[in-house]
């Protein structure tokens, strides 16, 4: 014999209902088969909440049942369209009317006892088996249906109650043995106790119902079917990419089950395990698919760790105290507490201190724990041995399970550096000896974000998804964004990186979605996409905390810089070409490196000198590797030296300017180029990189530009640059009457930075620096004689987005 279980979702409606039957009719014709229900999807909630909603003295529980009545009448009259239906149809509406008579009694004495309920809820298993014993009869199957409270039997604790196996193994037996179909239709979840009384096994509980026949009855198979195709290694709601699990042992799949799978209910595989019988998870809407084999021993090549899990709403207890040190009872004493109050313990972690213990339970047990033990330790807590239990809700448990684990060492290494490199905070962990599972407690707004992680780190085909948020979409912005949309499939195949932005945002618009922004309609989706704050948009990369998350700032506003600290410490990595960051007060640039370290995220900025030339990373490699910077000179302004390669007194100063500002060499105002101060702060960084406590105020810097040009906007600084085309004319004709050039060199020595217009004769490192191009020499103790130099085009969208890119790889990397 068979024993197959048909879940909520298989009966949901009369479109499923005739697949179940399909199922049923498929599978009978081989072999004897005993077929459990669930009742329809959304059933056994709806009752819950009628019987709720009448203990609150309030009479919507009649619309509720009504509700109800009306979803099984309709699905039966689709299940019966000739007409055949009449005696379910009688049974629904006279069940109905009973259970508005218990639900008005119940609205009288305001108060639902959990006999009731479970007397309520006998409804939905009952109408919903019924309905498929009558198709199959109608369709000429004959078969027989069983009310199961008549052979399961239970004690009288209702909601969860316990099975008493002897009387229900040999009542199963009895009926089966007297019984001369081999067709046999059963509601799953109900069961009664001594006094005949209705009861329930636990929400979930038919996978259960089925498991007691199948043992009692020594089935070949016991089949669960439901509306996925399988176990898988995660919950399919949480992951996207779950596989399916071909083969598992039954400790495995009890294990993933205890710990939230909630594909099948806890207790269900402990009857079968115990009898040898095979577990198959198969799909109602999708019969071919294989589905989960669940057997002593598995033959599937699976990797080290099989799936993994979580619970929601648990509260952690700690109890703690000096006066537990070293004496035995403690831990024996706050067990029996919480067993004699019937709290569930999930989880146990005590330190080797044994200076606390720490107790995961239910959340919904919180109150009663806490309570209880309070009271169980009132003599040693009013006497200050140990503290109050302190009790803190809002955790999850998460699990990983293999059998596999065993012989792997690093299993747990790995899934903690994951964790911690997103900024995951572990609050506990328990592994048991058995080494099958590795359990730990975190907060539950982490848990999603967990177990996709550890799903990629441990299930994916070694690709990372990283998730990218970009503030600032102008000229760098939309470059970056067009090399993201060119480059996104190379970067996968290469470098196994999944790289999707997921967040925009200029100064007035947000766009945010966590599935992917489109990058072919961004401009559009962006521009219609409501108004919001930087604020807001950083706000939200927090809340949605996705894993591997980078915040990219392409703008040069310090609102933005403002919002690093917070997302640093929930370990957003950042990658800056805005400079005002680490050019910032010392002390601001220096802990935003430190909160960068002390959680795990990266905080880039490549491009604050020499746009995408590879200038602060060497600078850092020759330090990490033990050199020493003595001294830096610097073409650094790709704006300066544009200008002053291309002016020639051919055409006014002012000219050459607006050249280089309309072919976007310069920042929105050129003055902050032309001053020095974005050269200034370019080497104020580089020193500090290379290791000096240094401010802005202190990097010397001669000016050039007459203080009239300072004065208004940026179109009174082109007018005034004309009215002093003379003093431009006079710096040039001096450089050249000795024969050289005019150059903005910026410098570092000795822990002095300058900057400033310098003429430099035909010999000089940087008189053939041309165009847009920077240079940087580095003399270092290795390269004391010729320097190290970078040299390239040092200013342009392509080439910054280019470095911003480098940097986004280099942080998703690490
Ligand atoms: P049924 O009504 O058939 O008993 P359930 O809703 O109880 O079905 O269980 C099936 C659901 O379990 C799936 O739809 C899925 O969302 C969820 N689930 C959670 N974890 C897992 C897992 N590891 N593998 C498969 N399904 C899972
Ligand atoms: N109908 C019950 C529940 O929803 C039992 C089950 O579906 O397994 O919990
Ligand atoms: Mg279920």
């Amino acid at each position: 014999m068979k024993v197959l279980k048909f879940g909520g979702s298989s009966v949901g409606s009369a479109e499923t209902i005739l697949k179940v039957i399909d199922i049923v009719i498929r599978e009978s014709e081989s072999t004897p088969c005993a077929v459990v229900l669930s009742a329809m999807q959304g059933t056994t909630d709806a009752l819950i909440e009628a019987g709720r909603t009448a203990e609150r003295g309030d009479d919507g529980y009649i619309e509720r049942l009504a509700n109800i009545s009306e979803n099984h009448l309709q699905t039966i009259q689709r299940l019966f369209p000739d007409g055949d239906s009449l005696p379910i149809s009688d049974f629904v509406e006279s069940t109905i009317k009973e259970l508005e008579n218990l639900c008005e009694g119940v609205r009288l004495v305001r108060e639902l006892s959990a006999k009731t309920l479970d007397r309520i809820l006998s409804f939905g298993e009952i109408v919903s088996s019924k309905m498929v014993a009558a198709k199959l009869a109608e369709l000429g199957h004959d078969n027989e249906w069983k009310d199961s409270r008549l052979l399961i039997r239970t004690n009288s604790n209702h909601g969860f109650a316990v099975v008493d196996f002897d009387e229900t193994n040999k009542r199963i037996n009895d009926y089966l043995g007297g019984s001369k179909t081999s067709l046999h239709i059963l509601p799953g979840f109900i069961a009664s106790d001594s006094a005949g009384y209705t009861t329930t096994l636990g929400r979930g509980g038919s996978d259960y119902t089925a498991a007691i026949i199948a043992a009692a009855a020594d089935a070949e198979m016991l089949e669960i079917w439901t509306d996925v195709s399988g176990m898988m290694t995660a919950d399919p709601r949480f992951v996207k990419n779950v596989k399916e699990i071909s083969h598992i042992t039954y400790r495995e799949a009890m294990e993933l089950s205890h710990f939230g799978a909630k594909v099948i209910y806890p207790p269900t595989i402990q009857p079968v395990m115990a009898k040898g019988i095979p577990v198959l998870v198969k799909n109602t809407f999708s019969p071919d698919d294989a589905g989960t084999l669940i057997e002593a021993t598995s033959s599937g090549t699976a990797g080290i760790i099989r799936g993994i899990t979580s619970i929601d709403k648990i509260t952690v207890l700690n109890l703690e105290g000096g006066g537990m040190v070293g004496i035995p009872g403690f831990s024996k004493r706050l067990f029996d507490a919480l067993s004699r109050a019937e709290i569930n313990v999930i989880l146990i972690t005590q330190s080797s201190s044994e200076h606390s213990i720490c107790v995961a339970i239910e959340e919904r047990s919180a109150e009663k724990a806490k309570r209880v033990v309070d009271e169980e330790f009132a003599y040693e807590i009013s006497v200050g041995k140990i503290d109050p239990l302190k009790v803190e809700s809002g955790f999850s448990i998460l699990a990983l399970v293999g059998d596999n684990m065993r012989e792997h060492t690093g299993v747990s290494g790995k899934m903690f550096t994951t964790l911690g490199q997103n900024g995951i905070n572990i609050h506990a962990i328990a592994q048991g000896s058995s080494e099958r599972n590795i359990s730990a407690i975190i907060a539950s707004r982490d848990v999603r974000k967990a177990v996709n992680t550890l799903h990629e780190e441990f299930f994916s085909d070694g690709s990372k998804q990283i998730n990218i948020y970009i503030a600032g979409v102008g000229t760098v912005g939309s470059r970056l964004l067009d090399q993201l949309a060119r480059q996104h499939d190379h970067v996968l195949d290469d470098m196994r990186l999944n790289l999707r932005v997921v967040g925009l945002a200029n100064s007035r618009r947000n766009l945010i979605s966590e599935d992917g922004v489109d990058l072919a309609t961004y401009i559009h989706e962006l521009e219609t996409a409501d108004d919001a704050t930087v604020e807001q948009f950083t706000d939200q990369i927090i809340y949605n905390n996705l894993r591997n998350s980078i915040f990219v700032d392409v703008t040069a506003s310090p609102d933005v810089v403002a919002a690093y600290p917070k997302l640093l410490k929930k370990s957003v990595s950042i990658i800056a070409c805005n400079k005002v960051a680490a050019s910032a007060r010392y002390d601001d640039y220096r802990s935003l490196k430190d909160l960068a370290r002390e959680y795990g995220a990266n905080f880039f900025f490549e491009t604050n000198v020499g746009a995408g030339l590879p200038i602060i990373h060497t600078l850092g490699d020759l330090l990490r590797s033990g050199d020493r910077v003595r001294r830096i000179e610097a073409v650094l302004s790709g704006t300066l030296n544009f200008v002053f390669n291309n002016y020639d007194g051919s055409r006014p100063f002012a000219d050459v300017v607006r050249q280089a500002q309309d072919e976007g060499y310069t920042e929105p105002d050129p003055r902050l180029d032309l001053t020095g101060t974005d050269v200034a702060r370019k080497i104020l960084i580089l020193a500090r990189e290379a290791g000096n406590v240094i401010e802005m105020d202190e990097v010397e810097n001669r000016p050039f530009l007459p203080t009239s040009c300072l004065e208004g906007s940026v179109e009174d600084f082109y007018r005034e640059m004309s009215v002093q085309e003379a003093h431009f004319r006079t710096l040039l004709d001096n450089a050249a009457s000795r024969g050289e050039k005019l150059k903005y060199i910026a410098s570092y020595d000795d822990g002095q930075a300058r900057v400033g217009l310098e003429s430099i004769g035909p010999d000089h490192n940087f008189a053939n620096l041309s165009g847009k191009d920077n240079a940087v020499l580095f003399y270092t103790d290795r390269y004391s004689e010729q320097p190290l130099v970078i040299k390239g085009a040092g200013a342009g969208a392509d080439v910054t987005a280019a470095g911003v890119f480098a940097d986004m790889i280099r942080a998703a990397r690490s």
